[in-house]
């Protein structure tokens, strides 16, 4: 995963007062992750570090857009992302993310946000998103005379809606 290292914040480096840091995803960042669903993005990711008592804290605010198949035409559209959340970090014995705290490996403190990054960018899609009604850019016919309603994908067949089904299921598993 090249990109990854682009990813990453050695907190060892983080000054007293903290650090700011601006990074942006780009396609290169969803194609490292090796993500079908999510073609292109472009993503402002505003990162505040910050020491705590018993570790460290960061703040993450993400806005931007990412191209996503239609439900109904699965046709690529655009989607606005906007996401917020804060990360509370553990120096520990070997990386692990429990939910709550992540813990780094004390030996190389190298916190590794990608698919923090990325799963924020997920939980920020509605699980709904077509393009706006009547302006699916081809035609699915086929999809609206076998069934009264237009949108013939279901929730369970949309891989899109299986990777959420993932990304939650982890998060419970761990909690
Ligand atoms: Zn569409």
């Amino acid at each position: 995963m090249e990109c990854s290292r682009l990813y990453k914040v050695n907190l060892l480096d983080v000054p007293a007062e903290g650090s700011d840091l601006a990074w942006h995803l780009d396609d290169d960042f969803f194609k490292a992750l090796e993500q079908i669903e999510i073609e292109h993005g472009s993503i402002d990711a505003a990162l505040r570090v910050r020491h705590k008592a018993d570790g460290y804290e960061v703040d993450v605010d993400m806005e931007g857009n990412v191209d996503i198949p239609c439900d109904r035409c699965l046709e690529p559209m655009s989607q606005d992302v906007e996401a917020h959340s804060t990360l509370t970090v553990r120096l520990g014995q070997a990386y692990d993310d429990d939910g709550d705290i992540i813990t780094v490996a004390a030996d190389t403190a190298e916190l590794d946000l990608a698919w923090n990054l990325f799963e924020m960018v997920v939980l920020a899609i509605p699980t709904h998103h077509t393009h706006p009604d009547g302006q699916c850019p081809v035609d699915v016919p086929f999809l609206v005379s076998e069934s009264p309603e237009p949108r013939s994908v279901s929730d369970a067949d949309s891989p899109f809606a299986k990777l959420k089904d993932l990304l939650a299921q982890g998060d419970a598993d761990n909690k």
